[in-house]
């Protein structure tokens, strides 16, 4: 499978529950898949701090030929621990050799997010490259770090390709870069200029340069004019938490990774450890990225569903969860959502 998208028919899909909250709101998004009418053949898959402690490895091979075969995978947050094992969220994407993260938030019209009702922003960040991609070293005895940003004109432009069909294929017209060119002539300047030349390739786009500090006071001013922000990995990264905060919570931000061996789903936010087990976290983020997992393998129809019975819940107020500005749990969201949809 490729990261264009496939058409229709059942398929199946590697399915990680996660650490923390993870398990919670994967079987949240599972459920109301299942009340939409998606046609997922679900392989669950250990990974994380129980398959680390049950075998060894928190990315066990099963795990890796599973979403090596079916090239498509559903996962649950999964903790980072600062030593001991590397993340198995980077290694679940590098299966599928992903290059690009897309995530996305929007508008709810709910009392607690009026604030921007112009909001439906999509970050598409490179995953290869830039300062966490490139070699880092401590020196002088731990008095300096320095880590290397990397840059390359092939890796710009296939993402820029990516974040141009995406717009076409999700209906919008304008695509702005984000960049520090002027500062970082070598490295962001090279972005820029590959972005921008893959530009011309499609006239029907209005493709906008902006320096990421002016991007971040306009996103907080007013967001209506941002549709798609295509940028390097690092701004990609620090993009995503503010658009999270404009949309109240970090909680309802799906997003995908895709390569050319297939394409992994998670959420934006993390395991939060400490809500783990709590029945509390807001399971919209996973639900919509099983959205985009349908809209991927040609299901769009049943996308479309889940993502109006997401809308529905929201915008009837009656299940929504603390981070929302309710007191319901997980389960009761999702016992509302799958209500709604199969109304
Ligand atoms: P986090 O997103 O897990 O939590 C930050 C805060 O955001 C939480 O305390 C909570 O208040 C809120 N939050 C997050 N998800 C929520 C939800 N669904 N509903 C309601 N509130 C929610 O970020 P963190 O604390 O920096 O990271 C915790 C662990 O997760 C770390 O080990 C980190 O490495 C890992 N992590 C994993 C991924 C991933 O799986 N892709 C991404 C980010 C962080």
């Amino acid at each position: 499978m490729s990261e264009s998208s496939t058409q229709g028919g059942k398929v199946s899909a590697a399915l990680v529950r996660g650490d923390g909250i993870g398990p919670g709101v994967v079987d949240s998004a599972v459920a109301v898949l299942a009340a939409a009418g998606a046609e997922i053949d679900w392989l669950p898959v250990p990974a994380g701090e129980d398959a680390f402690r049950d075998t060894g490895s928190a990315l066990p091979d099963r795990t890796v030929q599973t979403v090596r075969d079916t090239g498509l995978a559903l996962k649950g947050p999964m903790t980072v621990p600062m030593s001991g094992y590397p993340s198995p969220n980077g290694g679940m994407r590098d299966i599928v050799r992903a290059y690009v993260n897309v995530r996305g938030v929007r508008h709810y019209p709910h009392r607690g997010y009026a604030r921007y009702p112009g909001l439906d922003v999509t970050i598409v960040r490179d995953v290869t490259e830039d300062l966490t991609r490139g070699a880092q070293q401590e020196t002088d005895g731990g008095e300096a770090g320095i880590a290397l940003k990397v840059i390359t004109r092939a890796a710009s432009e296939r993402l820029a390709h990516f974040a141009y069909e995406w717009a076409i294929s999700h209906g919008s017209e304008t695509v702005h870069v984000a960049h520090l060119a002027p500062a970082q002539r070598t490295t962001d300047g090279l972005f820029l200029r590959s972005a921008l030349s893959v530009a011309e390739r499609y006239p029907a786009l209005r493709v906008v340069e902006e320096a990421i500090d002016p991007v971040c006071v306009h996103l907080l001013q007013d967001p209506s004019p941002y549709r798609i922000v295509l940028t390097p990995n690092v701004y990609g990264g620090i993009l995503c938490g503010v658009v999270a905060g404009l949309a109240g919570t970090v909680g309802v931000m799906p997003g995908g990774n895709f390569g050319p061996d297939g394409a992994v789903f998670e959420a934006g936010h993390g395991s939060a450890p400490r809500y783990a087990g709590t029945d509390t976290a807001n399971p919209v983020g996973l639900i919509l990225s099983g959205a985009m997992l349908l809209d991927h393998v040609g299901q769009r129809d049943v996308g479309e569903r889940v993502r109006q019975g997401v809308f529905d819940t929201i915008a009837e107020g009656v299940a929504l969860t603390r981070d929302l500005g309710g007191a319901a749990t997980t389960s009761e969201f999702t016992a509302r959502c799958c209500a709604l949809i199969e109304k």
